[in-house]
Protein backbone atom coordinates (compact mmCIF):
# COMPACT_ATOMS: atom_id res chain seq x y z
CA UNK A 1 0.00 0.00 0.00
CA UNK A 2 2.77 2.50 0.79
CA UNK A 3 4.13 3.02 -2.75
CA UNK A 4 0.87 3.41 -4.23
CA UNK A 5 0.09 6.12 -1.56
CA UNK A 6 3.39 7.69 -2.14
CA UNK A 7 3.24 7.31 -5.63
CA UNK A 8 -0.53 9.22 -5.53
CA UNK A 9 0.67 12.13 -3.15
CA UNK A 10 3.52 13.40 -4.98
CA UNK A 11 1.54 13.43 -8.56
CA UNK A 12 -0.79 15.84 -6.97
CA UNK A 13 1.48 17.93 -5.66
CA UNK A 14 3.26 18.12 -8.98
CA UNK A 15 0.21 18.93 -10.31
CA UNK A 16 -0.62 21.54 -7.89
CA UNK A 17 2.89 23.12 -8.19
CA UNK A 18 2.80 22.91 -12.11
CA UNK A 19 0.06 24.94 -12.21
CA UNK A 20 0.37 27.74 -8.89
CA UNK A 21 4.48 27.95 -9.96
CA UNK A 22 5.44 30.90 -12.14
CA UNK A 23 8.32 29.41 -13.98
CA UNK A 24 11.38 32.03 -14.92
CA UNK A 25 11.57 34.16 -17.95
CA UNK A 26 14.39 32.54 -20.19
CA UNK A 27 15.91 35.85 -21.45
CA UNK A 28 16.34 37.39 -17.92
CA UNK A 29 17.95 33.92 -16.90
CA UNK A 30 19.71 34.16 -19.76
CA UNK A 31 23.89 33.94 -17.71
CA UNK A 32 22.94 30.53 -16.27
CA UNK A 33 21.66 29.15 -19.51
CA UNK A 34 24.52 30.51 -21.75
CA UNK A 35 26.71 29.02 -18.79
CA UNK A 36 24.74 25.53 -19.92
CA UNK A 37 25.68 26.34 -23.40
CA UNK A 38 29.96 26.80 -22.74
CA UNK A 39 29.67 23.88 -20.60
CA UNK A 40 28.06 21.40 -23.36
CA UNK A 41 30.05 23.04 -26.33
CA UNK A 42 26.92 22.53 -28.80
CA UNK A 43 23.09 22.44 -28.54
CA UNK A 44 20.27 20.43 -30.37
CA UNK A 45 17.15 22.81 -30.99
CA UNK A 46 13.42 21.69 -31.18
CA UNK A 47 11.14 24.16 -32.36
CA UNK A 48 7.61 24.29 -32.80
CA UNK A 49 6.27 26.68 -35.89
CA UNK A 50 3.02 28.05 -35.32
CA UNK A 51 2.84 30.48 -32.11
CA UNK A 52 6.93 29.64 -31.62
CA UNK A 53 8.69 31.15 -34.76
CA UNK A 54 5.29 32.92 -36.19
CA UNK A 55 2.45 35.03 -34.72
CA UNK A 56 -0.74 32.97 -35.51
CA UNK A 57 -2.66 33.87 -38.25
CA UNK A 58 -6.72 33.94 -39.03
CA UNK A 59 -5.72 31.21 -41.56
CA UNK A 60 -2.61 28.20 -41.36
CA UNK A 61 -1.16 29.66 -44.60
CA UNK A 62 -1.35 33.42 -44.45
CA UNK A 63 1.49 33.21 -41.14
CA UNK A 64 4.69 34.73 -41.66
CA UNK A 65 7.75 33.96 -40.64
CA UNK A 66 9.44 37.76 -40.06
CA UNK A 67 13.17 38.31 -41.50
CA UNK A 68 14.54 38.73 -38.84
CA UNK A 69 13.83 35.14 -37.41
CA UNK A 70 14.25 33.69 -40.45
CA UNK A 71 17.99 35.13 -40.56
CA UNK A 72 18.78 33.23 -37.55
CA UNK A 73 17.40 30.38 -38.13
CA UNK A 74 20.13 30.42 -41.71
CA UNK A 75 22.84 31.15 -39.73
CA UNK A 76 22.20 28.28 -36.64
CA UNK A 77 21.31 25.95 -38.98
CA UNK A 78 24.37 26.23 -40.76
CA UNK A 79 26.45 26.84 -37.37
CA UNK A 80 29.04 23.51 -36.98
CA UNK A 81 28.03 23.70 -33.12
CA UNK A 82 23.90 23.90 -33.80
CA UNK A 83 21.49 20.88 -35.04
CA UNK A 84 17.80 22.36 -35.45
CA UNK A 85 14.79 20.52 -36.00
CA UNK A 86 11.29 22.13 -36.53
CA UNK A 87 8.56 19.83 -35.67
CA UNK A 88 4.91 20.82 -36.15
CA UNK A 89 1.73 20.15 -36.62
CA UNK A 90 1.59 20.43 -40.34
CA UNK A 91 2.60 18.86 -43.52
CA UNK A 92 6.40 19.30 -43.88
CA UNK A 93 5.84 20.45 -47.31
CA UNK A 94 4.03 23.57 -46.01
CA UNK A 95 7.00 23.61 -43.14
CA UNK A 96 9.52 23.82 -45.89
CA UNK A 97 7.63 26.22 -47.92
CA UNK A 98 7.10 29.02 -44.91
CA UNK A 99 10.56 28.28 -43.45
CA UNK A 100 12.29 28.23 -46.56
CA UNK A 101 15.95 27.41 -44.84
CA UNK A 102 18.14 24.40 -45.61
CA UNK A 103 20.01 22.13 -43.23
CA UNK A 104 17.21 22.55 -41.29
CA UNK A 105 15.50 18.63 -40.07
CA UNK A 106 11.50 19.39 -40.91
CA UNK A 107 9.17 17.17 -38.87
CA UNK A 108 5.85 17.26 -39.95
CA UNK A 109 2.38 15.73 -38.33
CA UNK A 110 3.75 15.64 -34.70
CA UNK A 111 6.88 14.66 -35.82
CA UNK A 112 6.23 11.41 -37.57
CA UNK A 113 6.17 12.86 -41.53
CA UNK A 114 10.66 12.98 -41.26
CA UNK A 115 11.04 12.68 -44.95
CA UNK A 116 8.86 12.94 -48.15
CA UNK A 117 8.35 8.93 -48.45
CA UNK A 118 6.19 8.74 -45.15
CA UNK A 119 2.64 7.18 -46.10
CA UNK A 120 -0.12 6.04 -43.79
CA UNK A 121 -1.29 2.25 -43.40
CA UNK A 122 -5.03 1.97 -45.68
CA UNK A 123 -6.51 1.39 -42.93
CA UNK A 124 -5.56 4.14 -40.85
CA UNK A 125 -6.90 6.80 -44.15
CA UNK A 126 -10.18 4.73 -44.39
CA UNK A 127 -11.04 5.66 -40.96
CA UNK A 128 -10.37 9.24 -41.07
CA UNK A 129 -12.46 9.29 -44.03
CA UNK A 130 -14.95 7.89 -42.08
CA UNK A 131 -14.44 10.19 -39.08
CA UNK A 132 -14.74 13.11 -41.52
CA UNK A 133 -18.08 12.08 -42.59
CA UNK A 134 -19.65 11.63 -39.11
CA UNK A 135 -18.37 15.40 -38.19
CA UNK A 136 -20.39 16.99 -40.98
CA UNK A 137 -23.41 17.64 -38.55
CA UNK A 138 -21.02 19.25 -36.08
CA UNK A 139 -20.20 22.35 -39.18
CA UNK A 140 -23.49 22.14 -39.60
CA UNK A 141 -24.47 23.36 -35.78
CA UNK A 142 -21.06 25.59 -35.47
CA UNK A 143 -21.20 27.36 -38.89
CA UNK A 144 -17.56 28.99 -37.77
CA UNK A 145 -16.29 25.85 -37.36
CA UNK A 146 -13.71 24.68 -40.40
CA UNK A 147 -11.97 21.15 -40.80
CA UNK A 148 -8.35 20.96 -42.79
CA UNK A 149 -7.89 17.72 -44.21
CA UNK A 150 -4.29 17.28 -44.11
CA UNK A 151 -4.52 13.80 -45.48
CA UNK A 152 -2.88 12.05 -42.92
CA UNK A 153 -4.86 13.95 -40.18
CA UNK A 154 -8.05 16.49 -39.86
CA UNK A 155 -7.40 19.40 -38.08
CA UNK A 156 -10.69 20.64 -36.53
CA UNK A 157 -9.84 24.51 -35.92
CA UNK A 158 -11.96 26.61 -33.34
CA UNK A 159 -10.65 29.60 -33.93
CA UNK A 160 -13.40 31.37 -35.23
CA UNK A 161 -15.81 29.85 -32.69
CA UNK A 162 -17.04 31.80 -29.62
CA UNK A 163 -14.74 30.96 -26.62
CA UNK A 164 -17.80 30.25 -24.75
CA UNK A 165 -19.16 27.67 -26.78
CA UNK A 166 -15.30 25.61 -27.05
CA UNK A 167 -15.86 23.47 -24.12
CA UNK A 168 -19.11 22.03 -25.51
CA UNK A 169 -18.19 21.57 -28.34
CA UNK A 170 -14.64 19.79 -27.50
CA UNK A 171 -17.02 17.28 -25.44
CA UNK A 172 -19.47 16.81 -28.26
CA UNK A 173 -16.40 16.62 -30.94
CA UNK A 174 -14.89 13.06 -28.88
CA UNK A 175 -18.23 11.86 -29.07
CA UNK A 176 -18.34 11.59 -32.57
CA UNK A 177 -15.15 10.54 -32.59
CA UNK A 178 -15.95 7.33 -29.70
CA UNK A 179 -16.68 4.43 -32.75
CA UNK A 180 -12.73 5.45 -34.17
CA UNK A 181 -11.09 5.22 -30.45
CA UNK A 182 -9.45 2.25 -31.85
CA UNK A 183 -7.73 3.36 -35.30
CA UNK A 184 -7.54 7.46 -34.09
CA UNK A 185 -6.41 9.61 -31.50
CA UNK A 186 -7.63 13.52 -30.72
CA UNK A 187 -4.82 15.97 -29.30
CA UNK A 188 -6.97 18.66 -27.89
CA UNK A 189 -4.59 22.05 -28.60
CA UNK A 190 -5.51 25.80 -27.98
CA UNK A 191 -6.89 26.81 -30.96
CA UNK A 192 -7.89 23.38 -32.79
CA UNK A 193 -8.67 19.36 -32.30
CA UNK A 194 -6.15 16.97 -34.34
CA UNK A 195 -7.73 14.24 -35.17
CA UNK A 196 -4.68 11.57 -35.79
CA UNK A 197 -4.13 7.97 -36.64
CA UNK A 198 -2.89 6.03 -33.72
CA UNK A 199 0.35 5.26 -35.65
CA UNK A 200 1.17 9.29 -35.34
CA UNK A 201 1.74 9.27 -31.36
CA UNK A 202 2.62 12.86 -31.09
CA UNK A 203 6.14 15.41 -30.56
CA UNK A 204 8.04 13.84 -27.21
CA UNK A 205 8.19 10.49 -29.00
CA UNK A 206 9.21 12.05 -32.25
CA UNK A 207 12.12 14.10 -29.57
CA UNK A 208 13.09 11.04 -28.01
CA UNK A 209 14.07 9.00 -31.05
CA UNK A 210 15.71 11.79 -32.67
CA UNK A 211 17.82 12.13 -29.17
CA UNK A 212 18.88 8.85 -28.80
CA UNK A 213 19.63 8.70 -32.25
CA UNK A 214 21.82 11.61 -32.67
CA UNK A 215 25.55 11.04 -32.68
CA UNK A 216 25.86 14.31 -30.56
CA UNK A 217 24.87 12.69 -27.69
CA UNK A 218 26.01 16.15 -25.89
CA UNK A 219 24.61 18.57 -27.10
CA UNK A 220 22.43 21.10 -24.45
CA UNK A 221 18.98 20.76 -25.81
CA UNK A 222 16.07 22.99 -26.36
CA UNK A 223 12.39 22.44 -26.95
CA UNK A 224 10.63 25.73 -28.03
CA UNK A 225 6.67 25.80 -28.20
CA UNK A 226 3.55 26.95 -27.34
CA UNK A 227 1.03 24.27 -27.60
CA UNK A 228 -0.46 21.69 -25.53
CA UNK A 229 0.94 19.18 -27.92
CA UNK A 230 4.46 20.49 -27.54
CA UNK A 231 3.96 19.14 -23.23
CA UNK A 232 5.75 15.73 -24.37
CA UNK A 233 8.91 17.88 -26.65
CA UNK A 234 8.89 19.46 -23.24
CA UNK A 235 9.21 16.20 -21.05
CA UNK A 236 11.26 14.22 -24.01
CA UNK A 237 14.14 16.85 -23.17
CA UNK A 238 14.02 15.98 -19.31
CA UNK A 239 16.68 18.55 -17.70
CA UNK A 240 17.45 20.56 -21.08
CA UNK A 241 16.17 23.77 -21.94
CA UNK A 242 12.33 23.89 -22.54
CA UNK A 243 10.83 26.81 -23.16
CA UNK A 244 6.91 27.77 -23.28
CA UNK A 245 5.92 30.36 -25.64
CA UNK A 246 2.98 32.73 -24.86
CA UNK A 247 0.49 33.23 -22.16
CA UNK A 248 0.80 32.15 -18.81
CA UNK A 249 -0.64 28.49 -18.26
CA UNK A 250 0.29 25.03 -16.49
CA UNK A 251 3.00 23.77 -18.28
CA UNK A 252 6.00 21.34 -17.62
CA UNK A 253 8.49 23.72 -19.49
CA UNK A 254 10.98 24.98 -16.96
CA UNK A 255 11.22 28.41 -18.81
CA UNK A 256 8.64 31.29 -20.61
CA UNK A 257 8.49 33.49 -23.31
CA UNK A 258 5.65 35.98 -24.45
CA UNK A 259 6.01 35.57 -27.89
CA UNK A 260 7.23 34.61 -30.94
CA UNK A 261 9.89 37.56 -31.27
CA UNK A 262 10.94 36.87 -27.86
CA UNK A 263 11.93 33.07 -29.64
CA UNK A 264 13.69 34.72 -32.78
CA UNK A 265 15.63 36.98 -29.84
CA UNK A 266 16.53 33.58 -27.53
CA UNK A 267 17.72 31.98 -30.91
CA UNK A 268 20.41 35.40 -31.61
CA UNK A 269 21.70 34.61 -28.31
CA UNK A 270 22.37 30.93 -28.53
CA UNK A 271 24.24 31.74 -31.81
CA UNK A 272 26.28 34.32 -29.76
CA UNK A 273 27.13 32.18 -27.52
CA UNK A 274 28.12 29.17 -30.37
CA UNK A 275 29.90 32.01 -32.12
CA UNK A 276 31.94 32.68 -28.99
CA UNK A 277 32.98 28.91 -28.18
CA UNK A 278 33.61 27.94 -31.82
CA UNK A 279 36.17 31.96 -31.79
CA UNK A 280 38.10 30.31 -28.46
MG1 LIG B 1 2.27 25.82 -31.94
Amino acid sequence: MKPVRRASKTLHSVRKSKSEKVIPDLLKSWNGIAAQIRRRGRVIIFLDFDGTLVDIAPRPELVRLKPEAQDVLRQLAKHPLATLVVVSGRRRAELLEHIGVPDIHYFGLYGWERDDHCALPPDAQKALRAAREALEPLLRKYPNLWIEDKNSSLSVHLLHVAKARHEALRKELLTVLEPFQRKLHAVGNIRDVEILPRSIPGKGLAVKEFLRDTTVKKSLPFYFGDDYSDESGFAAVGRGVSVHVGKARPTKARYRLKTPAETAEALGRILGVLDEIEKG
